[in-house]
């Protein structure tokens, strides 16, 4: 037990909530209950979309350079905050600390982006559409929207929403992982130092009941969730039948392709950090290696004494590479498909399970600790290629070609994040051109798009129309008006009775 609680914030202010409505949350590197956070009543979300629809007008006739001026405000304090947050996400998520500050740092430069919301939301004007009438288009903030996040990007995934929204002039509540928490609240009192006024950005803690209570909510305009494709897929029907803007990024399984000619070193380097960095529980992790000809008799020895040599430590220590795996029932479910490979046949060289917690250091005993696990020979057909494992276990299939390898990625049900590495522009290209996945890289193992260019998978990897911030993200959160003028002493007497064309 802990006598922590991390509680909603609603309307500028930390709500207490009923004793009953709690769930622990765990230190994943001790396996120790730091916290309990709450889970909100369906009253809770009431009072926070109540504070959020009575904050709207005014914020949304706020100007958008003043609204930008909030945005420089805490871009300024996450500055100054950084590593308070790095250090609140290592210590709920596990991941080390100075992963933590890069996930920190790709937050912050959303927030860039969204203190150039005055031109991002400039219109566009035509004067003479016919004699003395002039047409202009606007964009307009939707209300109260809403975003649902996941576990593995505490600061960052909400980031992604909560900036262009805010900056385009809605109020928006925020849905945090019920496993990591405290980082909504650290954010929610920047905000609120930066001069946002309260009930702009709320937050409400829980899991499905309060997501729901969401969904169904007649007064919140649009939902963006980041989570697992079969949670992503319900939350875009039922919101949609609600007559809701739904964008619902799923889970992933993405592929890194190596070519006979790519440099070899940098692909095993690329590889290592891509598969197991975060203990793989990035949306954006390399979890198959597709060795293309005699790769992969080239490069497994590396690969697993690579893997091997992980060094998996607690995540505050500044050395480490890998941290522990986020709950018990992650862990379990990672070591439950390490069994599933063995049993249709994948062939393991190193087995995480072996892990010894010891040499994460002292207390760590009933830590959620496991080490790299890496598998060769993985057919398409087994469960270890097809599902999404999110842990630090890489499954390498072997292809005689591009042109199967390709063919391989394009029939997997997700299209997150891809990537080849290759020396030659040909293949660079075809592959660029040919791949069925939201996100490329050529030599690029974790092609996460810049704040102003959007980010996005296909196939089962995103339901909805629009990708995650830029200018994806500004259309999202508003919607278009079409203003067409006239005045007066240009009107032509007399009733019209066909339809209008330039005159
Ligand atoms: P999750 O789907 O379990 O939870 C995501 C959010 O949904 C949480 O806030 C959770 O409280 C809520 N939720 C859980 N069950 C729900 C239900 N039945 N109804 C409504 N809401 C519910 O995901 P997670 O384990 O927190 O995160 C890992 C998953 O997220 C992985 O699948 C990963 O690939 C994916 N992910 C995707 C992206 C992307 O951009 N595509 C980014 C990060 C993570």
């Amino acid at each position: 037990m802990s006598d922590t609680i991390i509680n909603h914030y609603i309307n500028g202010q930390v709500v207490e909530t009923e004793p009953a409505q709690r769930q622990d949350v765990f230190n994943p590197a001790s396996g120790k209950v730091s916290a309990q956070v709450a889970l909100a009543s369906p009253a809770d979300v009431e009072s926070a979309v109540a504070a959020a629809q009575a904050a709207f007008p005014a914020w949304a006739d706020t100007p958008p350079l003043r609204r930008a001026r909030v945005m420089f405000r805490f871009l300024e304090l996450l500055n100054a905050h950084k590593d308070e947050l790095a250090r609140a996400i290592t210590l709920e998520h596990g991941k080390v600390f100075t992963d933590a500050q890069g996930e920190v740092a790709r937050g912050i430069d959303i927030v860039e982006f969204a203190c150039g919301i005055p031109q991002l939301l400039k219109g566009d004007y035509t004067e003479q559409v016919s004699t003395g009438i002039d047409n202009w288009t606007m964009r307009q903030p939707l209300g109260v929207v809403a975003g649902v996040t996941p576990f593995n990007f505490p600061v960052m995934v909400p980031m992604w929403m909560f900036p262009v929204a805010i900056a385009a002039g809605n109020t928006f509540i925020l849905k945090p992982s019920p496993l990591d928490p405290s980082a909504s609240l650290l954010m929610a009192d920047l905000l609120k130092q930066a001069g946002l006024p309260d009930g702009v950005f709320n937050v409400v803690q829980g899991d499905k009941d309060s997501v729901e209570a969401l969904l169904d909510h007649p007064d919140v305009k649009a939902l963006s969730f980041v989570g697992s494709t079969p949670i992503a897929n319900l939350i875009y029907e039922r919101g949609a039948r609600n007559g809701k803007r739904v964008q619902a990024l799923g889970g992933a399984k993405n592929h890194m392709v190596v070519m006979p000619d790519a440099n070899l070193d940098k692909a095993v380097d690329a590889l290592i950090g891509a598969a197991y960095g975060s203990a793989g529980e990035r949306c954006m992790a390399i979890s198959v290696a597709v060795l293309v000809g005699d790769v992969a008799d080239k490069i497994m020895p590396a690969l697993a004494e690579r893997t091997q040599a992980l060094k998996v430590k607690n995540g505050l220590e500044l050395d480490a590479e890998m941290g522990p795996i986020v709950t018990a029932q992650a862990h379990q479910r990672i070591t439950g498909y390490i069994e599933k490979g063995v049993q249709e046949g994948a062939e393991l060289l190193v087995d995480g399970r072996d892990f010894d917690s010891s040499v994460t250091g002292d207390g760590n005993a009933e830590g959620f600790w496991m080490g790299g696990t890496l598998f060769d020979n993985v057919a398409p057909e087994m469960t270890i290629y097809r599902e999404e494992i999110f842990g630090p276990v890489l499954v390498c299939v072997r292809v005689p070609d591009v042109a199967t390898a390709i063919q391989l990625i394009n029939d997997h049900e997700f299209g997150n994040g891809v990537s080849c590495f290759t020396e030659s522009g040909s293949v660079a290209r075809e592959f660029g051109r040919r791949i069925q996945v939201g996100m490329v890289g050529i030599n690029v193992p974790i092609p996460v798009p810049m704040a102003w260019h959007g980010f996005g998978g296909w196939k089962r990897s995103l339901f909805g129309d629009t990708h995650a911030y830029g200018e994806e993200g500004v259309r999202f959160y508003t919607k278009q008006k079409s203003i067409m003028q006239r005045w007066s002493d240009s009107i032509d007497a007399g009733a019209e009775f066909v339809m209008p064309t330039a005159k």
